[in-house]
């Protein structure tokens, strides 16, 4: 195999989906979501990699990220990763500029697998044949019987979450009757919440009180009130959790002092190039890591991380994923996927003409 094969042209466009519904959660409302899609080329094959981001990111992946990494080997991700994480430096890479540089780093590890013929899992190195996954969804905005169909739906998953910290953490018993239902339809399955930064710290304290059966409590406060989450987590029996907003990994150092579990979007913290790291930076003190959303773009990933909890298995995001793309990894028993390692790469490919009625951008 040579080691001559240079990245060549770099394709993105941007597709915005309309949900299923109005949605929304403790602290944001949305009715679409939009997608960022990219495509490497080097040799003979291509890499796909994708994020959920604002068109914006495909325009800074042909402007800033595209003559980084061109004519470098397709073999060498970690410093193609690195050319453009310093060809973003004035521009900042939190935010904007990390999710299209996720974007285009799991197109390049999906790259340089398939120009080795292997699974992508099996390129990083497989730590579990099999990767758990939790439901998610059970918005705000969902009406009670909205909110049972889909807890029903997803019993066999054995986890699932649901949104509250409803309006900024102002509709407290509203808050509290949703989990009292979530609780009775699951049953001894594990309840998980999520108030996106809804509460206040007493205020989380407080109200965990009144669940002591959640297992998990994410972001009961900002994701930037570090006193906040620690205070948080040391009072509370749930596990508390945080990082889907870690763009680069001094954000996952400040954080880990102070939740119990780590999560990382591998769409969003720098690829799967510094997901391996953030998950090496979490088993260095002794936490596990979650993968945040996406879950066809993490289950390589994640099947690769001995430290992984589980994937979250985002109601928008599966619909979006078996929406465009062909190959992604079906639901398993007890809520596992299991990459299948006979396919090349990912194993995805994108559904062009699926998705063209979406195309806003690029
Ligand atoms: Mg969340």
């Amino acid at each position: 195999m040579s080691s001559a094969i240079e990245i060549g042209a770099v394709e993105w466009a941007a597709y915005q989906v309309p949900t299923d519904g109005p949605e929304g959660d403790g602290t944001f409302a949305w009715d679409a979501t939009t997608i960022v899609v990219v495509h490497v080329h080097a040799g003979p094959e291509s890499g796909l990699g994708w994020t959920y981001a604002p068109a914006a990111a495909g325009h800074l992946i042909g402007e800033m990220l595209a003559p980084a990494i061109g004519g470098r080997s397709a073999f060498d991700v970690p410093a193609a990763q690195e050319a453009m994480v310093r060809a973003v430096r004035n521009a900042g890479r939190p935010g904007v500029a990390a999710t299209a540089i996720s974007a285009v780093d799991v197109a390049l590890w999906d790259l340089k697998a398939r120009l080795l013929g292997v699974r992508l899992a099996r390129l990083l190195g497989v730590a579990r044949p099999a990767v758990p996954v939790y439901a998610s969804g059970g918005f705000t905005t969902w009406e009670d019987l909205h909110l049972s169909r889909w807890l029903s739906d997803h019993l066999d998953i054995g986890r699932a979450k649901i949104k509250i910290g409803e309006s900024w953490g102002t509709c407290e018993r509203r808050d509290l009757a949703r989990v009292e239902l979530a609780r009775r339809i699951l049953g001894e399955r594990e309840l998980y919440v999520d108030a996106n930064g809804g509460y206040s710290a007493a205020q989380a304290i407080r109200l965990a009180a009144e669940f002591p059966e959640v297992r998990w409590f994410e972001e009961p406060v900002s994701s930037d009130d570090l006193d906040g989450l620690r205070r948080v987590r040391d009072a509370v029996a749930a596990d508390v959790t945080a990082g889907e907003y870690g763009y680069d990994l001094p954000c996952f150092a400040r954080l880990i002092p102070v939740v119990d579990c780590l999560q990382a979007d591998v769409s969003r913290c720098g690829g799967i190039t510094d997901w391996l790291r953030v998950s090496a930076l979490a088993a260095a003190h002794q936490l596990e890591v979650s993968g945040h959303c996406a879950p066809a773009l993490h289950v390589d990933a994640a099947a690769a991380t001995p430290n992984l909890r589980h994937l979250e298995y985002f109601h928008d995001h599966v619909r979006i994923e078996s929406k465009f793309f062909d190959g992604v990894t079906p639901l398993g028993p007890g809520g596992t996927l299991t990459p299948d390692l006979s396919a090349p790469g990912h194993g995805l490919t994108f559904k062009a003409a699926d998705a063209e009625p979406f195309r806003v951008a690029g």
